[in-house]
């Protein structure tokens, strides 16, 4: 079975989150680390961080994945901006350790119109410059699929492989697989022969083994329209099946699969409880 859960807020500070989450029937969820919309974090304290671990243990969460801030581009042809982004992702990493993160989301970047090979060679050097610069990290950076809006790179399942080739530190790195990005770039997933291909078109170019986390969203547009719009599941134009599929698939049990879907706590734990009836049926 998998680790279903979604997204959690930290308002009031991180130690808030474990206890939201289990609240609304979470075994696994995600988190930002600081502000998702701000440059600068305020630092966590050392009692945020221990009652925090203890929340975990006590409500026995293994898997939590920090998403990073939207702000950062690892692919910017801007040095300034290159600079302070990667200045970011390091303070993501050093979050994460502190916090005993194992995996870090992040969308891998934007050309800015410079093309998607200048953008992928720049993500590269990017991860390995922040991989080196927090040597003892073991927190996996997982990149996501995009749905390829505006000059988004990371819509092809090519984009992500080419990305951990070019990189010197690829045991570092994995991948989260967004449902309503896969659909929107292109991917059929309602039919089974939609969905099976798309899995076995991630195994050749990616390789299953780099799949660590799913993030499980319906989507408001349709099959191919590169526009990024969540939406509640069964709502969309993905429906309830492909979802189905997914938590009863053998390949992925025991893998964190998070809901950021629009709309309140109320709807995360009905879909929750949604998703945990559909195993096994
Ligand atoms: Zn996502
Ligand atoms: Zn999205």
């Amino acid at each position: 079975m998998p680790y279903i859960g979604c997204h959690v807020s930290i308002s009031g500070g991180v130690e808030n989150a474990p206890m939201r989450a289990a609240k609304l029937g979470c075994d696994s969820f995600q988190v930002f680390t600081a502000n998702q919309m701000q440059w600068r974090a305020a630092p966590i304290s050392d009692d945020s961080r221990d009652v925090y671990l203890s929340e975990l243990k006590k409500n026995n969460f293994e898997n939590v994945i920090s998403h990073d801030s939207y702000l950062i581009n690892l692919g910017s042809p801007d040095p300034k901006k290159l600079v302070m982004s990667r200045n970011a992702f390091i303070e993501e990493i050093q979050r994460s350790i502190f916090l005993n993160i194992p995996y870090i989301v992040f969308h891998p970047g934007s050309h800015m119109g410079n093309g998607d090979s200048f953008a992928l060679q720049t993500i590269a050097e990017s991860l390995d410059y922040c991989i080196e610069t927090v040597p003892d990290s073991t927190v996996t950076l997982l990149l996501e699929n995009t749905a390829g809006q505006g000059t988004n790179v990371g819509y092809k399942f090519e984009h992500l492989e080419t990305i951990i080739k070019q990189s010197s530190h690829p045991k570092r790195l994995g991948v989260c697989f967004d449902t309503c990005h896969a659909f929107s770039s292109g991917c059929e997933l309602i039919t089974e022969s939609g969905y099976a291909d798309t899995f076995k078109k991630f195994d050749d170019v990616i390789g299953l083994d780099r799949l660590k986390v799913f993030h499980l969203n319906d989507s408001k547009k349709a099959l191919g329209s590169r526009v990024d719009r969540h939406h509640q599941l069964g709502e969309g134009f993905i429906g309830l099946e492909p979802f189905r599929r997914l938590v009863n698939d053998k390949r992925f049990a025991g893998l964190p699969m998070i809901l950021e879907t629009p709309g309140d706590d109320e709807h995360y734990a009905r879909e929750i409880k949604l998703l945990k009836d559909a195993v096994n049926q």
